[in-house]
C-alpha cells in the first residue's frame, strides 16, 4: 500500500474509535499529509470504513484539475463545477457517504464555516475532533526525514554564504533578504519563516523582527532561520561575534550551549518531553539565569515550522522513535541581548541523531 493511502487508513482507525462514520479534513497542511496534494481550498472527506459509500473523496474546484492528477494519481476527486458552493460539494458526498455522525477537525475550523456546514448538514450530526492527524504527523517515515534532512542542508549552506559575506553596514533587514535569496538559490522554495536576524540587544527578544540597524552597531548578532526544501521546514538559530569578544558573551554562551547539548543527549525513546526542558532548564538555572530562559526548550518541526510535540513543563508524553523537534534554549537580558541555540534532532530507536550540522563552538562564531 502507498504511504499515504497508509496514513488514511491509520485515520480511519482513529476516526472509528471517535464514533464517527466519516471525517472532513478542512486543514489544508493535513489533506496535503494524507493525500499528496499541495494546493488550497480543498476538502478531504475520509469514511470510517473504507468500503462505506464512495471511499476517500477530494473535493476541489477546476483550478487543480492537472496538479491533481500529477500529485494524486488515483485519489477519487470531485471536481465541483464554476459556480457550485464548496459546502454544497461536501454536504453532496457527506449524503452519498450516508454519513450520519461526521467527525470535524475543531482546531482548525472558523466558527463561520462550522454554521454553514451545520446548515448544509442538517440530517447529519457533526462532532468535533482535535489532532488526529496531528497524531499521526508526530512519527515521521523515511522520506519525510529525507526531505528534512535536505530543508536543513539548504538552510545551512545558505548561511555559510551569509556569513563569509557579512560586513558591518549591512541591515538586518538585508541579512534577512539575503538569507531567503540563497536558500532559494540552493534549490529551496524559500525561508521556512521569517528569519530572526537580531543585532546586540535586539537579541533580547526571542522574536525580534528585523529592523534597519546594522550588524557593525553591536559586538553580536543572532540568526535564527529555516529553509522550505520542498514541504518540510528546518530550523536553527546561532549567535556569531561580529565586534569585540565580551567575556560576559562567552559566559552566556557557553552556559547555553552546555544545556543545550545536556538536553540533545538525554534524547531517547521513553524519556518524557517535560524531563527533556527540565535538564536544560536545570542547567542555566545552577548557572543563574533561570529567569532568563522564558519559553519552552523545543518544537516539533515537519509540514508546519511549530507543530506537536513540545518540549515543555508539564508535557508527561514520551519521545518515540520517529518524532523531530529542535532543542533551542536561550538567555535573554533586557537592555543586554540574548543567546539562543537551535538545533533538528531526530529521535531514533537507539536514542537521537542530530540533523543539523551547522558549527556553533564559541570560537567558531567569532567572525571579527
Ligand atoms: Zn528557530
Ligand atoms: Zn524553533
Amino acid at each position: 500500500m502507498d504511504r499515504l493511502k497508509e496514513r488514511r487508513e491509520r485515520l480511519r482507525r482513529l476516526v472509528r474509535q471517535q464514533g464517527a462514520d466519516a471525517i472532513l479534513i478542512t486543514n489544508f497542511v493535513n489533506v496535503t499529509y494524507l493525500t499528496g496534494f499541495t494546493g488550497d481550498d480543498s476538502y478531504l472527506l475520509v469514511p470510517a470504513t473504507a468500503n462505506s459509500g464512495k471511499g476517500d473523496i477530494l473535493i476541489s474546484d477546476p483550478r487543480y484539475t492537472t496538479q491533481l492528477q500529477e500529485e494524486c494519481p488515483g485519489l477519487p476527486l470531485d471536481i465541483r463545477p464554476p459556480g457550485t458552493e464548496m459546502l454544497k460539494a461536501v454536504a453532496k458526498n457527506v449524503r452519498s457517504s450516508k454519513s450520519r455522525n461526521l467527525a470535524i477537525e475543531a482546531g482548525s475550523m472558523s466558527v463561520r464555516l462550522f454554521a454553514e456546514l451545520e446548515h448544509q448538514l442538517r440530517s447529519s450530526k457533526l462532532l468535533a475532533s482535535d489532532g488526529l492527524v496531528e497524531q499521526l504527523r508526530l512519527i515521521k517515515d523515511k522520506q519525510e526525514i529525507d526531505e528534512l534532512r535536505i530543508s536543513v542542508q539548504q538552510a545551512e549552506k545558505a548561511l555559510s554564504v551569509i556569513v563569509a559575506g557579512l560586513t558591518p553596514e549591512q541591515t538586518e533587514k538585508q541579512v534577512a533578504a539575503d538569507i531567503e535569496h540563497q536558500i532559494r538559490r540552493f534549490g529551496g522554495r524559500g525561508c521556512s519563516f521569517p528569519p530572526i536576524v537580531a543585532v546586540g540587544p535586539r537579541a533580547a527578544l526571542p522574536h525580534a523582527t528585523p529592523t534597519q540597524g546594522r550588524i557593525g552597531e553591536n559586538d553580536f548578532v543572532l540568526v535564527d532561520w529555516g529553509a522550505f526544501g520542498n514541504l518540510y521546514a528546518s530550523d536553527l538559530t546561532r549567535v556569531f561575534v561580529t565586534g569585540k569578544i565580551s567575556p560576559k558573551l562567552e559566559r552566556v554562551y557557553e552556559l547555553v550551549l552546555k544545556a543545550q547539548r545536556r538536553a540533545i543527549a538525554s534524547i531517547r525513546p521513553g524519556i518524557s518531553m517535560e524531563k527533556v526542558d527540565s535538564v536544560a532548564r536545570s542547567v542555566i538555572s545552577a548557572g543563574g539565569h533561570g529567569k532568563h530562559f522564558g519559553h519552552a526548550l523545543g518544537h516539533g518541526l515537519g509540514l508546519e515550522i511549530h507543530e506537536a510535540p513540545r518540549l515543555a513543563k508539564g508535557r508527561k508524553e514520551l519521545l518515540e522513535a520517529g518524532m523531530v523537534v529542535t532543542v533551542e534554549p536561550g538567555i535573554y537580558l533586557p537592555n543586554w541581548g540574548g543567546v539562543r541555540i537551535e538545533d533538528d534532532i531526530l529521535v531514533t530507536r537507539n536514542g537521537h541523531e542530530v540533523l543539523t550540522s551547522f558549527p556553533k563552538e564559541f570560537a567558531e562564531c567569532v567572525l571579527s
